[in-house]
């Protein structure tokens, strides 16, 4: 332990207002994202030593707003990042500025940087289409050097964006792990129940006859929400008029140019219909670029916004009842607070989605990954707080949490024994037995397995005896579905007319025999899907 080690890090900026970490791997410099507005300090160090390349984990604006500037003084240093991050980015430059020098790099292949001893290999991490982590290798004759940098990442699906695989990096074993801690140790539900909670909400406001003002960052979530509204069966078919204020339409334009890197089921779906602006089929969703048209007509209507519309006046909501939705997790992307919305004369609601991993996914991860140093960013000094206090962090790995404009050494033991994975002792439980309630309790730590998360997803488990023994299992979605199904059986008849994938007596169900054919309302194929059980996936 504690041998003379090439691998050094500099932090120039790890919060929400912009990310930019200096990597050294002996004489070569790598930049992890530029999110600063002030470049001075950077370009005061970086002055007479100039790093090999930077590399882009993503096109959110904390990690990439420095790009154009760093671009200016240094117009031969190449940026990496994936292919849909370069249409992002690219997107969003001023077109007649300098052409910058970008580069994007496939996935999961190992690419070797031209004249140096740096190999890089992107991994999709979730979070946002294009978002990558990315492993540097740097191999001497001594020894070979691994650092593995997350960006923003999270390991749920969204439905525009594949979460990060944990198998692609299973027992990576870097050296240094770099990762955000956005949500730090906080436990959140899971994904699909959140867009359930939110979609209620939605629905019930606009079953009060209230219009909605749906505040959201215009990059990422706004998209979400929109094909969440376009795919979920609780919206399609409803008659009602989505409008899209122009910062998010134009980011929803760059998606459609990128559909070829989204999940299959998007793919589907926008073969069949558009993804976004769409007047035929409902919801109908159009551009807010006529806002006085919000005027005619007085049926409830969402209008999804990044900012305080300028049209929305206190007239405006005098004419008609109006409730604004905002972000809980992303308010400081809006430049809005809470105070403000809630001092406000009309109905407040928060609603969450979240985009980073959780705590406990965050904590799973590192235990699969099992790094020998680990450097927290991106994350409230609350949120980074809780997690490297950690004792089971703290246990296993050497934990860093640098403060802007310092720097990390990291020590490696040429020898360090990696941990042992913590998975294979029983677990010792606890039964508690009341009237109404059998509790069986174990210790947290059991999430750290990497079996978990599949374990958990639908929160609901089945028990069986087996002999004496009491054995639990998880049920996935489907298997839920059906218990739903024998449970209550459906008070609907089984036809098409009553399936989630009927839709203007055409089949949209690609697993159905029937898919895409012209059917009749009282059909019925053996992948019927009661349209009153939510569905998993996209129609
Ligand atoms: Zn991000
Ligand atoms: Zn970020």
């Amino acid at each position: 332990m504690g041998l003379q080690s090439p691998l050094r890090c500099r932090a120039y900026g790890v919060d929400h207002d912009g990310i930019c970490l200096l990597i050294e791997l002996g004489v070569h410099r790598v930049l992890l994202d530029c999110g600063l507005s002030d470049l001075s300090v950077l370009q005061r160090e970086l002055a007479d030593h100039p790093p090999d390349f930077v590399f882009c984990s993503h096109a959110h604006n904390e990690h990439v707003q420095g790009l154009m500037q760093l671009q200016t003084c240094y117009p031969e240093l190449p940026i990496y990042m994936s292919e849909v991050t370069l249409t992002l980015v690219a997107a969003n430059q001023d077109s007649v500025a300098l052409p910058l020098n970008l580069h994007s790099l496939p996935w999961r292949s190992p690419i070797q940087i031209p004249h140096s001893p740096l190999q890089v290999q992107l991994f999709p991490a979730g979070h946002l289409p294009g978002a990558a982590a990315i492993l540097l290798t740097y191999s001497t004759p001594e020894r070979t050097y691994t650092v593995l940098y997350t960006g923003d990442f999270c390991r749920t699906n969204f439905r525009l964006t594949e979460g990060l695989n944990l198998e692609s990096l299973r027992g990576a074993a870097p050296d240094v792990l770099i990762l955000e801690g956005s949500y730090g140790t906080t436990q959140y539900p899971h994904h699909r129940q959140q867009e359930k909670q939110f979609l209620a909400a939605l629905d019930h406001q606009l079953s009060q006859g209230r219009s909605i003002l749906l505040l959201t960052p215009a990059l990422g979530l706004a998209q979400e929400i929109l094909v969440l509204l376009r795919s979920h069966h609780q919206f399609t078919g409803r008659d009602l008029d989505i409008w899209v204020d122009e910062p998010i339409a134009q980011v929803c334009d760059i998606y459609l140019e990128v559909v070829s890197h989204l999940p299959t089921a998007i793919q589907n779906f926008a073969r069949h219909q558009p993804l976004f602006w769409d007047t035929q089929v409902l919801p109908r969703m159009q551009r807010l670029n006529h806002p006085p048209i919000l005027r005619s007509g007085q049926s409830p209507r969402i209008v999804v916004s990044d900012r305080w519309p300028n049209w929305f006046t206190p007239s405006e909501r005098r004419t008609e009842p109006w409730c604004v939705f905002w972000p809980e997790r992303e308010l400081q992307q809006l430049s809005l607070n809470p105070e403000q919305l809630e001092s406000m004369p009309y109905a407040a609601v928060s609603y969450c989605l979240t985009e980073h991993n959780d705590g406990p996914n965050t904590l799973q991860f590192i235990h699969n990954i099992r790094p020998q140093h680990l450097v927290f960013m991106h994350g409230s000094p609350q949120s980074l707080e809780q997690l490297t206090s950690l004792v089971e962090l703290q246990n296993r790995y050497q934990l860093h949490w640098p403060r802007p404009q310092s720097t990390v050494e990291f020590p490696l033991g040429d020898r360090f024994l990696q941990p042992s994975p913590p998975f294979s002792q029983p677990y010792l439980g606890e039964i508690q037995e009341t009237e109404q309630h059998i509790t069986l309790r174990f210790p947290a730590n059991l999430t750290i397995a990497p079996q978990w998360l599949e374990f958990a997803d639908t929160g609901m488990v089945e028990a069986r005896w087996q002999g004496n023994d009491f054995c639990v299992q998880s049920l996935s979605q489907q298997q839920l579905s059906e218990r739903i199904l024998q449970a209550a059986p459906s008070p609907n008849p089984l036809q098409c007319v009553n399936c989630q994938h009927y839709r203007r007596h055409i089949c949209q169900n690609s697993q159905s025999t029937l898919y895409q054919r012209s059917v009749s309302p009282e059909g019925y194929c053996s992948q019927y899907q009661d349209k009153s059980v939510e569905s998993e996936g996209l129609g």
